[in-house]
């Protein structure tokens, strides 16, 4: 089977690469993107979420700030602000982000709160805890 290569790049440098994806999963803006080998070329915004990526047979699940991915090639890069494999996310840091997003969120209406900053806040923090799941 022809594989796809896959880098997902971060200001801290590459957290991963591997050349020999089966298939690339994205949440692009748009809704699920899956990329196999000889997909079309296409660079696409991600929303804060997952990047899967199947080797060997197995999901490496990552959870992704938002993005963009270019797809070009036989291979896929993403460059999102942060990036954690679903193994390495820390529960109770993101159970607190959650918390202090939520509070943030319920004092929206009080002028020194940036909403959109904090609903972002806790959109980060739900998806960690989403993907902590497939650890
Ligand atoms: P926090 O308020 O806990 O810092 P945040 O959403 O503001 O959360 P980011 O700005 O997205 O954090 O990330 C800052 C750095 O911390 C990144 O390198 C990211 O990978 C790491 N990071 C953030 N939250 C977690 C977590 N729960 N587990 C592991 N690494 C995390």
């Amino acid at each position: 089977m022809s594989t796809i290569a896959l880098d997902v790049v971060t200001p801290n440098g590459s957290v991963f690469t591997d050349d020999n994806c089966e298939i690339v999963i994205l949440e692009s803006t748009q809704g699920e993107l899956g990329v196999m080998a000889g997909h079309v070329p296409t660079v696409t915004p991600l929303k804060i979420g997952s990047v899967k990526a199947k080797i060997d047979g197995q999901f490496e699940y990552l959870a992704i700030t938002d993005g963009f991915a270019e797809i070009r090639g036989d291979k896929v890069t993403v460059l999102t602000q942060a990036a954690e494999f679903a193994d390495d996310i820390d529960t109770d840091r993101a159970l607190a982000a959650r918390k202090r997003a939520e509070e943030l969120l319920k004092r929206a209406h009080e002028e020194e709160i940036d909403e959109v900053r904090a609903e972002l806040a806790f959109q980060r923090a739900i998806n960690r805890l989403n993907i902590a799941q497939f650890k």
